[in-house]
């Protein structure tokens, strides 16, 4: 894939068609998945390509990354909702608090103390999804599918968060379905309305399943000009 800049504005309204077909399809209303175009590593004459073609959800996987864009691009785009896709390290905590909009990534108790901690200092806070390692992976960050009421217990009880969903990266070479139906079935038992899981390969097949975020790159802006930095600390 070559996508030009004059693709973008293309990309997302067929790949908003296809959300609302597959959506459809599965007996859901029309904006029941919303698309998170992720610009991390793009060019920022593609961000603003998007951003012309009226579109305002994002998602970047570095803090860093995303403090040096969307300050900027606020100013001109109030209304950009930013979400933070990537693995957080608790000392990135006070940007990320400051700058986004959703943090899918709660992946462990530390991060969670330090998100509270933060919320209170800054009187604010995004709004949180919980990650959820679906193939129970040792290597991936993630909430372990049968760990996952006691994390939220713990979230609630101990440090006063209010979680809204749930997010799955599922294993690279698997067959996603069964781990986006896990991951629906897990935000249903507990009450979640946020179920973020899909990316440029199975957006379709997870609105299906029922996503209410899907999470698309590559298939809007072209192949990635820098190795995805996805599975990194965040540096
Ligand atoms: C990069 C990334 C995506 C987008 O991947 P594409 O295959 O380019 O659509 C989605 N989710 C996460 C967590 C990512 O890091």
């Amino acid at each position: 894939m070559t996508e030009s800049v004059s693709d973008v504005a293309a990309n997302l309204a067929a790949i908003k068609a296809r959300i609302d077909a597959a959506a459809a399809e599965a007996g859901r209303p029309p904006g029941a998945a919303r698309l998170i175009a992720v610009s991390k590593v793009q060019p920022v004459e593609k961000l603003e390509a998007a951003l012309a073609a009226g579109h305002r959800l994002f998602g970047e996987n570095r803090v860093q990354e995303a403090k040096a864009k969307f300050p900027a691009a606020r100013d001109r785009y109030p209304d950009i909702e930013l979400h933070l896709i990537g693995p957080l390290q608790t000392n990135k905590v006070k940007e990320a608090v400051a700058l986004f909009d959703v943090i899918q990534t709660l992946d462990r108790p530390k991060l969670a103390a330090a998100l509270a901690a933060e919320g209170r200092r800054q009187g604010r806070l995004p709004r949180l999804f919980v990650e959820v390692n679906t193939g129970s992976e040792p290597q991936k960050a993630g909430i372990a599918p049968d760990g996952l009421a006691g994390f939220l217990a713990e979230c609630r009880d101990i440090h006063g968060l209010a979680v809204e969903g749930l997010m799955c990266i599922p294993p690279a070479e698997a067959d996603p379905a069964p781990h986006f139906d896990l991951l629906a079935r897990l935000a249903a038992r507990h009450g979640l309305g946020a179920v973020s899981m899909g990316m440029s390969g199975d957006y379709e097949q997870a609105v299906r399943a029922g996503a209410t975020f899907v999470r698309v790159g590559t298939a809007i802006f072209g192949e990635r000009l820098k190795p995805d930095a996805a599975s990194q600390a965040d540096g």
